[in-house]
């Protein structure tokens, strides 16, 4: 049995806690490895190495850090084959997928490339009389991120790539399910160049992510995952002094208007709803019809297209989509499946009995297509997660977005429809955070920011952009003069510039 260690401190380390969790692999149902568990004092031995390394990191001039990031974006370049293969194997997603994956975790390490420029700062000459202000974002510290196992590259790239550019160390905690890429990003980034201590990975379960939360040394974590853990992590970690920005789970609808043209529509919803077996948190698993006419039109074409669909292993380059990350995952998939079917949603398409000759015991689940399901149905207000699409019929405008903008999560949302003025009127009104229009994932690029609103995010900063240098920096203003001349009274009323 393979064993998968931590990475501290530019090396291997491997813990003693004798505390384990199996790694499968999805295809085959098979555990491939075992991922250590740190303990409490191996964790701070990785806090301590990362904060010594955090001295001579942040000394280290912009450019020189740049040179790092450019470098490890040329490794990732070379590696991308292995590193999709090894994400595929223990996630499930197909290997064009996990490239994916990656590259929008490389386009983050992009925009950290030009970080010289962004940190540059503000500067006013005059501020008052022989007084000039400037403001300069300092490295906040060592920082920590936690993430989900649905983007094993590109999540821990959001985090680490920007903390590392602006110079803090940095203590990743990956998911159980799919730890290895993250181990291999670590390895890459000592090879570009970056100071032993600067990256660290630890594996563990809620043990390790509360040593994190209530470390002194750890000034800021990033987390991303599902919502009660997100509340909790943002709770528990704001309590001990951090900061916490948390990221939670989603329910994106996609409102259909009348005039959108469905035959791109259903193409759109087809790889929104079903690609990466809906384990993404930018799914579009709800799709809002507006009108019976177009309803029923979509209800038709959805189910032709469904019927296209193929599901297969992760390295079968005609598959859609593979397996789901667990049998656990596949179990509760299949229940929410079952619980729409008792709430009295109609269950169009099942994908339950799905099953993949040769890979019996791969987590395999076939699409699903719901028609019928109301607001107050439990499998409505909840993230399933999984293959499995919602019709929520509207009878208007008013109506269809009221549904996205109530429901307890905001993270994206999409709007399909020719109609410039019902598309702005959309945008500016939806109670979400981030929006398509015509786009059914509307990501946005790694130089704007990520963050959904209500319960898909916790904290006030998104996730890169200007807003994860925020995040991973503080801001220190100078006023400075230099007065020459007759000493000056003392001031005992505030300045002002009246
Ligand atoms: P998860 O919440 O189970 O796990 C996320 C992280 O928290 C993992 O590192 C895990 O080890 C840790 N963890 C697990 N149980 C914990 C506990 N009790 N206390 C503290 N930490 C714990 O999420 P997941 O299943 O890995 O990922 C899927 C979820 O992530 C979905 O809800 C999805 O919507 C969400 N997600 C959100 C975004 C976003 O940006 N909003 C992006 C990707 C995924």
């Amino acid at each position: 049995m393979r064993d998968i260690a931590h990475f501290v401190n530019g090396q291997a380390f491997n813990g003693a806690s004798g505390r384990f969790c199996d790694v499968f692999n999805p295809n085959t149902g098979e555990v491939q490895a075992r991922v250590q568990f740190a303990t409490d004092g191996e964790i701070d031995a990785a806090v301590q190495a990362a904060a010594k390394a955090q001295v001579g990191w942040e000394a280290t001039n912009p450019q020189r850090r740049a040179r790092v990031m450019f470098e490890f974006k040329r490794l990732i370049e070379r590696d991308m084959n292995s590193l999709a293969e090894i994400l595929s194997s223990e996630h499930g997603k197909v290997i064009a997928d996990s490239k994916g994956d990656i590259q929008r975790g490389l386009e983050v390490i992009e925009f950290a490339c030009g970080i010289p420029h962004i940190l540059k700062g503000e500067y006013t000459e005059g501020a008052g009389p022989g007084i000039d202000v400037y403001s300069m974002r300092q490295p906040l510290g060592l920082c920590a991120g936690i993430t989900p196992f649905n983007f094993p590259a590109m999540i821990p790239m959001w985090m680490f790539g920007i903390s590392i550019a602006v110079g803090n160390s940095f203590i990743l905690k990956p998911s159980e399910k799919d730890p290895t890429v993250p181990v291999k990003l670590a390895e890459l980034m000592m090879e570009a160049g970056a100071p032993e201590g600067v990256l660290n990975v630890i594996h563990g379960d809620k043990s390790a992510v509360d040593a994190i939360l209530t470390h002194p040394l750890i000034r800021a974590v990033s987390f991303v995952g599902s919502s009660d853990i997100a509340h909790y992590v943002y709770q528990t970690g704001t309590a001990h002094g951090k900061r916490v920005q948390a990221m939670g789970g989603a329910k994106n609808h996609g409102l259909v208007l009348p005039d959108a043209d469905l035959d791109q529509v259903v193409k759109d919803l087809s790889g929104a709803a079903f690609g990466s077996a809906g384990e993404r948190c930018m799914a579009l698993p709800v799709v809002v019809p507006v009108g019976k006419k177009t309803a029923d039109e979509l209800r038709e074409r959805l189910v032709a297209e469904i019927d296209t669909l193929k599901v297969g292993i992760s390295t079968d380059t005609a598959a859609h989509y593979g397996p789901v990350v667990s049998a656990q995952h596949r179990a509760k998939i299949a229940d929410y499946i079952q619980i729409g079917v008792d709430e009295g949603a109609e269950l169009v398409v099942d994908g339950r009995d799905f099953h993949l000759q040769g890979f019996e015991k791969g987590f395999f689940i076939g699409p699903s297509l719901f028609d019928g399901v109301k607001k107050g149905m439990k499998t409505y207000q909840e993230e399933i997660f999984g293959p499995v699409l919602q019709m929520v019929r509207a009878e208007s405008f008013e109506e269809a977005i009221a549904l996205p903008s109530e429901h307890q999560y905001g993270n994206g949302v999409a709007i399909f429809t020719r109609n410039g003025r019902a598309a702005r009127e959309f945008a500016a009104r939806v109670n979400v955070g981030m929006v398509g229009i015509n786009v059914p994932i509307p990501v946005p690029v790694a130089y704007h920011t990520f963050g959904g609103w209500k319960r898909s995010a916790f904290g006030d900063t998104n996730q890169h952009g200007v807003e994860g240098v925020k995040f991973y920096t503080k801001v220190k203003t100078v006023t400075a003069r230099w007065p020459e001349g007759d000493v000056e009274d003392s001031a005992f009323v505030i300045p002002t510039m009246k």
